[in-house]
């Protein structure tokens, strides 16, 4: 492997305060609840002090979003879009800071916050400012309403690419916003306040409380929030599809998954290594959509595990800031330690691990990609989301198969697909039940195309014209 000289981004862009209010009615006001603190995970740094929403500040935060309501859903499509225009913008020129932010409070590589997060964060509210005018042209009658206030929860792994996914479509269709980051990653969601209040947007329109679990409980338990949009794991999915059902909240769920990346003996090799390096290391496998299960013909099993085994080894591990890293740090201790915990049971129940020689820092929360080997599909490292760099193999002969085991998983929210035969993709996204599908390609994402899951992946679509559906009363 060449080596590199160390080529660290500069922190200097970034101005991290002491600490942090929360964002009600276009004011930075102090939080009821104990302040916690953010650390950042490549070093355990405290990055800064953030005050917890009790739930008298969430109520305050609703009432603001419910109060700017009126004048935000009565402004002309065209008006809104200029605000959402004006933020787009402001992202873009803001980009770098809001990059070394993103990898500082959350541990991913600059490489991926700098060249992934942000140009998509940027595209999505570009992308929604563009319906705001047409959401008369977007196939749910010719004058489609808001819901009223929606109380979003996001979680740590794109803190500020979630935010995006869920204001972007939540203002252009006329709704107001209590929006609470995960208590790992707060920093760019109080940054992108500071850009609400730069972009000249009403006070209340975009509101942004931090805390924990029950802090996002209280969003979503609120009587006076509308819609309810979560995304983060099934298991709290699930408690909040219970508390929200009678109540007459619209929810969109997008949760875990175990998607199959499946690699067909007729594919191009060296491609499909790429592909499920970066459908399983990007941003460390804390991604829903993560390849997590290769699926490889039996008859290349040999070749493409030699292959990725080379690839693995010039992988490079360390500071999230350096420009030269792939690998960055594992975004909590708590994460860390879930992460230890499946990949000890992947050994113990059998299956063969591996992972290249390489150094982790001393300091900070890290896990090397890992490869498993001989996985059966009843093992836990096979059947669960392990959110992490961690890979498990299994083998197959005949497409049918392929279907049958990647299809054998309480998950079905993305699947990939590696073939020359353009008529066995077809075939394959067609049986497969994964809300996206990738040919030739993976974790690929783009504003327009919607993505959402099947089964224990959730429900709703976010993106594209069916990302409207879930904020309009249709
Ligand atoms: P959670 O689902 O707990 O967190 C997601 C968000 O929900 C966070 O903002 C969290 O706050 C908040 N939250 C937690 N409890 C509640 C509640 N009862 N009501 C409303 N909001 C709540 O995920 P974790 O961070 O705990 O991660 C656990 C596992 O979940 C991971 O190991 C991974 O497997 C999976 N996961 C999947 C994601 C996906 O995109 N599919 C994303 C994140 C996690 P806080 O952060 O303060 O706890």
């Amino acid at each position: 492997m060449f080596e590199y000289a160390p080529a660290p981004e500069s922190r200097d862009v970034v101005d991290i305060r002491p600490s942090y209010g929360l964002f009600i009615d276009g004011e930075f006001v102090d939080g009821t609840g104990k302040p916690f603190k953010t650390v950042n995970p490549a070093s355990e740094e405290v990055l800064a002090e953030v005050a917890t929403a009790s739930p008298d500040d969430v109520d305050r935060a609703v009432r603001a979003a419910r109060k700017a309501f009126g004048g935000w859903s009565a402004l002309p499509g065209a008006e809104r879009a200029k605000y959402l225009f004006r933020i787009a913008r402001i992202i873009q020129e803001r980009s770098r800071e809001l990059a070394v932010l993103e990898s500082l409070d959350n541990g991913k590589p600059i490489r991926e916050s700098r060249d992934v997060d942000l140009p998509l964060v940027a595209a999505h509210f570009f992308y929604y400012a563009g319906w705001a005018d047409k959401l008369g042209y977007a196939g749910y009658g010719p004058d489609p309403r808001p819901l009223g206030v929606a109380g979003q929860v996001i979680p740590w792994n794109f803190p500020l690419l979630m935010l995006a996914w869920k204001i972007a479509p939540a203002l252009a269709c006329g709704n107001t916003v209590v929006l609470k980051p995960a208590e790992t990653t707060p920093l760019t969601a109080l940054l992108f306040a500071e850009i609400c209040g730069q972009a000249g947007l009403p006070p209340g329109v975009v509101n942004i409380v931090t805390g924990a679990g029950e802090t996002g409980a209280a969003v979503v338990n609120h009587p006076d929030v509308d819609k309810v949009a979560f995304t983060g794991s099934t298991e709290v999915g699930r408690q909040i599809a219970r508390a929200v059902a009678g109540s007459g909240k619209k929810a969109t769920l997008e949760l875990g998954g175990k998607a199959a990346n499946i690699v067909f003996e007729d594919a191009a090799l060296d491609q499909a290594v790429e592909g499920i390096v970066n459908g399983i290391f990007f941003n460390q496998g804390h991604v829903c959509c993560a390849g997590s299960r290769l699926l490889v013909q039996e008859s290349i099993g040999a070749e493409l595990l030699d292959a990725l085994k080379r690839r693995l080894g010039t992988l490079r591990l360390g500071d999230p800031l350096d420009k030269n890293t792939d690998i960055g740090a594992i975004n909590s201790a708590a994460q860390l330690a879930k992460i230890r915990e499946l990949s000890d049971l992947g050994e113990a129940e059998g299956a063969e691990r591996w992972s290249p020689s390489c150094a982790l820092p001393d300091k900070g929360f890290w896990f090397p990609p890992t490869i498993f080997t001989g996985v059966a599909q009843s093992h836990r490292i096979a059947r669960e989301e392990v959110f992490g760099p961690v890979l498990s193999v299994l083998t197959f002969r005949t497409p049918a198969e392929a279907v049958e085991k990647a299809n054998n998983t309480p998950f079905g929210l993305s699947a990939g697909v590696w073939t020359e035969k353009g008529s066995r993709i077809l075939w394959m996204a067609s049986k497969l039940r994964a809300g996206v599908v990738w040919a030739n390609t993976f974790n690929r994402f783009d504003p327009t195309s919607p993505f959402g899951g099947y089964k224990e992946s959730g429900y709703g679509r976010e993106g594209g014209r069916h990302g409207l559906e879930a904020y309009l009363d249709v």
